[in-house]
């Protein structure tokens, strides 16, 4: 029988809770257009501030101004030429937000809602993410309002060369080394190295999720996906269950959820639903190998929309502009987007009985929605705890060309596996509660931040 502890987390003391509330005035005073960042901020805050406010030397070094102000953001002209000759303008960012542990890592997302407060979000998660991988990687995250939905391959090509041809000046394998986000894949990976590679003269692994022909790690198109099935798996785990035989709702349908569905499949659960921007797909029989093959091709080779997947399968349905979070389901894997479960999708999962949560995406959840999930004593695995396979095998990704060697898929996915388990073990470490349960919110807040902010501390008023 389970049992259900609500996670609710020790009430914040008033004097706390002000500090909070006059900390982020400041942050939202200095950055009035950014709302995601501050989403973020405020989320890590509000875990750490008991810590800071009892450490000393935190409080001395000023680590939460210093960690919530980015070392630099670079914004530039992105100039490209369409396939009929007409010119094209878009912007690009890279924003490095802290070096404290490691060179600036994290992805580039090309997507038409990306703004510079979207990256700075991105970024300040990114910090806390790579902390808690236990590898030596700081916080950066970079991208374009770029959308290369609809675009020709010459097209897209085009628009990687000339993004590199700036970006290329503020990155290095010892300074900066980006990798893929949404709308960043095999693809573009290949066209931003090769441009890189041509304007310095050098075969310098400078990014990571590179094929395996160029020094790519196996297994790092699979590492998201799979760290947040192992990441669920570890929480189901510590609370005496599993996942076999259960439906499980999968939103998105690109690289993450691809791999989180593959491995669920591998498990035993049923995958029940996947999504893009037009709507979600319902396939009550569960998608099995040969259908994840099927929306493989369709996503990644022609490019299609997931509501063909309805055309296709009979007993499958299409719901247009919808989320899947009204099917009942034991297991959701929001895989898609920020804020894509808002908190009437929380509580309609709560309603259908939902007990794990795993968010392979960055800041899938609403903090409502999160607020329900804990209320309700679900499993709630957040992003930086639950996604950092992805970014851990992109750290794999850099050892292994720096040793000049290649491992095999087996023991990329023992290291992925033992990463996993170590991070759950940190949010067991800071997010127990007395009463029995585990905030993993607030355990991988402090387990990310206390490695941090003790490097910023060492380092003196830098
Ligand atoms: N974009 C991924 C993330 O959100 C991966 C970053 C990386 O591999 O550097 O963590």
């Amino acid at each position: 029988m389970t049992t259900v502890s609500p996670v609710t987390p020790s009430p914040v003391s008033p004097s706390v809770e002000a500090e909070v509330q006059r900390f982020m005035k400041r942050v939202v005073d200095r950055t009035p257009s950014e709302p995601e960042f501050h989403q973020a901020v405020h989320e890590v805050v509000e875990s750490v501030m008991p810590t800071v406010l009892d450490t000393q030397a935190y409080r001395d070094a000023s680590v939460l101004d210093r960690l919530t102000e980015p070392d630099r953001v670079i914004s530039f002209r992105v100039t490209w030429t369409g396939d009929d000759g007409a010119v094209h303008v878009n912007r690009g960012y890279r924003v490095q937000f802290s070096n404290a542990i490691g060179p600036y890592k994290g992805g580039l997302r090309f997507h038409p809602t990306v703004t510079q407060g979207t990256l700075k979000f991105l970024a300040f998660e990114q910090i806390f993410k790579n902390a808690l991988t236990g590898l030596p990687m700081g916080g950066g995250k970079g991208g374009s309002d770029f959308d290369p939905k609809g675009k020709s391959d010459a097209e897209v090509m085009r628009f990687c060369h000339s993004f590199m041809t700036e970006l290329y000046r503020h990155i290095g394998e010892d300074t900066d080394v980006p990798a893929g986000d949404i709308g960043v894949g095999a693809r573009e990976i290949g066209f931003l190295f090769g441009q890189y590679k041509r304007l310095t003269n050098t075969f310098t692994p400078v990014i990571t999720g590179k094929a395996p022909q160029f020094g790519g790690s196996l297994l790092r198109p699979e590492a998201t996906g799979y760290g947040s099935v192992y990441f669920a798996q570890a929480m189901l785990e510590h609370a005496g269950e599993g996942l076999a035989d259960k439906d499980c709702a999968v939103s998105g349908s690109g690289n993450v959820a691809q791999f989180t569905a593959e491995m669920l499949i591998k498990l035993g659960a049923r995958v029940v639903t996947l999504s893009d921007s037009g709507g979600f797909i319902h396939d009550p029989n569960g998608i099995d190998t040969e259908k994840l093959a099927f929306v493989e091709d369709l996503k990644n080779t022609r490019r299609g929309r997931i509501s063909e997947y309805a055309e296709k399968y009979s007993g499958a349905t299409f719901h247009a502009n919808e989320r899947p979070w009204g099917v009942p389901v034991f297991g959701a894997f929001p895989s898609a987007t920020q804020n894509e479960i808002n908190e009437a999708d929380a509580k309609t999962l709560v309603a259908n009985g939902v007990r794990v949560v795993s968010e392979g995406a960055n800041m899938p959840s609403t903090p409502d929605a999160v607020h329900a999930f804990q209320k309700a004593g679900v499993l709630f695995g957040p992003g930086k705890a639950a996604n950092a396979g992805g970014v851990s095998v992109s750290g794999l990704e850099q050892s292994q060309n720096s040793q000049r060697l290649s491992w095999t898929r087996d023991e990329v996915d023992q290291k992925l596996h033992a990463i996993m388990t170590s991070i759950h073990a940190a949010c067991v470490e800071h997010g127990s509660l007395p009463g029995g349960g585990v905030d993993y919110v607030r355990g991988a807040n402090i387990a990310g931040f206390t490695k941090v902010a003790d490097a910023l501390v060492a380092f003196g008023a830098v």
